[in-house]
């Protein structure tokens, strides 16, 4: 996807950004108050995900991992690359976009059912048992990490035999949101979110 930073800025509505970070959690107001505690994470650990973009060549090797480890529907990407250009005769450059997991997230404030929430080890997840489509979080974020499920996905039989797990976000479902969420189930076996040729996330 091409497109250029103040486009990309202005339909972000953010400074562009090289890392994600899962540092100081501030706790929201309201809703926080009654996080469940499904929020703790099964470890003490703080994820950072961090972004070269100066080595990132858009080969796009990150979101199909992403698509292949998740079954993720073909109209979506939890991964996003964007191509950006500021100055022709400079070139273009590239832009990997997951989920942030932001510090502090807009999605989680949005959401009128606690359906997606921060956990202590600062994964921004997803619980499509409770998500009603009202697609705010969507409205929230100000990065475009989100998307929905206007159909029923195509299903592969390995993803349908899987029970639905939140660490997995799959099978997936008609009329909810998704979005990246840190293969939450590695990071409980102890492993890094699923690596590609130039996957380098760090704890
Ligand atoms: S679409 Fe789902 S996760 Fe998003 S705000 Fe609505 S209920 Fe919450
Ligand atoms: S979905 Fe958007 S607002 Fe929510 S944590 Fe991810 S990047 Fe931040």
């Amino acid at each position: 996807m091409s497109i250029s930073r103040r486009g990309f800025l202005q339909g972000t509505g953010v400074v562009l950004v090289a890392s994600l970070t899962a540092a100081k959690e501030t706790p929201a107001e309201g809703l926080h108050q009654t996080l469940p505690a499904r929020s703790v994470a099964p470890s003490n650990q703080k994820w950072v995900m961090v972004i070269d973009l100066t080595k990132c060549d858009g080969c796009g090797d990150c979101t199909r991992g992403c698509k292949a480890m998740h079954f993720v529907p073909p109209m979506q990407e939890w991964i996003r690359v964007y191509e950006v250009e500021d100055n022709p005769a400079a070139g273009p450059y590239f832009l990997a976009r997951p989920c942030m997991q932001c510090d502090n997230p807009p999605c989680v404030r949005g959401c009128p059912v606690g359906a997606t929430f921060k956990r202590t080890d600062g994964i921004v997840m997803m619980d499509q048992e409770r998500c009603i489509g009202c697609r705010n979080c969507m409205a929230q974020c100000p990065y475009g990490a989100r998307s929905f499920n206007w159909g029923e996905p195509p299903h592969t039989p390995a993803e349908l035999s899987q029970p639905y797990s939140m660490e997995y976000n799959y099978p997936h479902r008609k009329g909810v949101v998704e979005k990246c969420i840190f293969c939450p189930h590695l990071l409980r076996a102890g492993k890094l979110p699923h690596r590609t040729r130039c996957g380098l996330p760090v704890a």
